[in-house]
């Protein structure tokens, strides 16, 4: 590189380190932290947005500053509002926050305990517990990724690898409850493999449809069995111990798909509907949705860690450094080398909250939804679609079309009133309710439901 401004050596460090105006931006930012959620949604702008674009010389930290606080974060819809209850949202605690911000400035790798040191022990922690809230023994293991997405591609990748590796072949096909998510879908087509959905959509899936689907394929053929425990469109959990014991006995990975319900593993009243989730060989939990830690932060957890690294240990002469057979490297358990170290903020808000915390802020979610379902029963123009499962409440409001559903859930969002959306259940649009927010009142379930009294849609 040719440096013709001879003061650029001088002038390297103006970018990177922190001058005044910055030190005054973080202190600002840390109030702004605190306070936010006392300020209102502002109406949804009827217009493109104005972001000032990339000049050479740049606007400087305090004007980029006032835009983000000003201009483009109060655009968006926070999904730790009370009233968020469109797909599943996240309200991290302030404890995640805080580890979130201080992990970026810390400019942590978590890819190797070479370089993270006791960041990979916290995040060890934090799976560890995991491992214990699905009833995993000692030796499980697992590691944080981006999301549910990634934490299902990784889980199946696991399981393709333990299959070629005992059986030879290539297995094409992934057998899915009809209503997995959208991942697994997306990730079998990345793997180049096909699913097989079993069961009826919307329904939690039974052993007897699984066990039929099955004996129609050669077990070669079948990467895994990819089962819900809380389905994202109806919160429904599939017959998780059947599911093992057939898996079991004809030897097929079993992953299950806790992304959004396995929050719910952790009050005592609920834990017998996951009973089997213990067999499973691979499971997926995204703290990021209702474990209150920011995006993104997902788990993917392995009954036997040793088949996942084996799938996903990258090898390099630049790596041997950290491929330290004793090493635990966050980066070997799934498809992902350079990572955030995303467990940290899990880690340091179970710790500053304790778990009693976790479980009263799950508990208080599940006794909302089942207000707002309560609350629905007794209402003349709206009624229950389907029995509740966990913390998502489906529902009709008589009279609506799908249109009419689809411009109350615009117009809601338009005015900052709330943010829901409307679903498909067996076919039919109807209105859906996710609770995961312990700060969502009974108060902000009347609210919204008060906004489906009149008979079209308002704001
Ligand atoms: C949300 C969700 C996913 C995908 O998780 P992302 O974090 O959005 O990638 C997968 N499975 C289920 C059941 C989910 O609810």
């Amino acid at each position: 590189m040719t440096v013709r401004d001879p003061h650029f050596y001088d002038r390297r460090g103006d970018v990177h380190d922190f001058a005044l105006q910055d030190r005054q931006v973080l202190r600002e930012l840390a109030s702004w932290m605190a306070d936010r959620r006392e300020t209102p949604i502002p109406p949804r702008p009827d217009r493109a947005p104005d972001l000032p674009g990339v000049t050479r010389a740049g606007i400087g930290i305090q004007a980029t500053w006032a835009l983000l606080r000003d201009v483009l974060l109060p655009s968006s819809f926070p999904t730790d509002h009370p009233r968020y209850l469109a797909f599943v949202g996240g309200s991290p605690t302030p404890a995640a926050v805080i580890a979130d911000a201080a992990l970026s400035a810390a400019a942590v790798y978590g890819g190797s305990e070479l370089e993270a040191g006791d960041v990979v022990a916290a995040e060890r922690m934090a799976i560890r517990w995991l491992c214990d809230v699905v009833g995993y023994p000692e030796k499980a293991h697992g590691v944080f990724v981006s999301g549910g997405s990634l934490a299902n591609l990784s889980a199946l990748v696991s399981a393709r690898h333990e299959r070629v590796v005992t059986h030879g072949g290539m297995p094409t096909v992934v057998v899915a409850s009809a209503s997995a998510h959208s991942s697994i879908r997306a990730a079998t087509s990345i793997m180049g493999c096909r699913v097989i959905s079993v069961g009826t959509p919307d329904r939690p899936l039974r052993g007897d449809e699984l066990t039929a689907a099955l004996d129609s394929l050669d077990p070669s053929e079948v990467v895994a069995v990819v089962a819900n425990a809380g389905a994202t469109n109806t919160g429904a959990i599939d017959a998780l111990q059947e599911i093992a014991e057939i898996c079991e006995v004809r030897g097929i990975w079993m992953h299950v798909d806790a992304a959004y319900g396995g929050a719910a593993l952790l009050v005592p009243g609920k834990r017998d509907e996951f009973a089997g989730i213990e067999h499973a060989d691979s499971v997926t939990i995204d703290p990021h949705k209702w474990l209150f830690t920011p995006f993104d932060c997902a788990a993917v957890l392995y009954l036997d860690p040793t088949i996942a690294r084996a799938a996903h240990q990258q090898r390099a002469v630049y790596l041997e450094a950290v491929e330290d057979d004793g090493a635990d490297n966050p980066a070997d358990y799934a498809a992902h080398l350079t990572r955030r170290a995303r467990g940290v903020p899990v880690w340091a808000s179970l710790v500053a909250n304790g778990t009693d915390a976790y479980v009263d802020a799950v508990e208080t979610c599940l006794a909302v939804a089942d207000y707002a379902a309560k609350q629905i029963e007794a209402i003349a123009h709206l009624e229950i679609v389907t029995e509740p499962h966990l913390s998502v409440v489906l529902f009709r409001r008589h009279g609506w079309t799908a249109d009419d559903n689809a411009l109350w859930s615009a117009r809601l969002q338009a005015s900052g009133t709330a943010l829901v959306t409307p679903t498909t259940f067996e076919g039919e649009s109807v209105l859906r309710l996710c609770f995961v927010n312990p700060l969502t009142t009974t108060d902000d379930v009347d609210l919204v439901l008060k906004t489906l009294e009149c008979d079209a849609p308002t704001g």
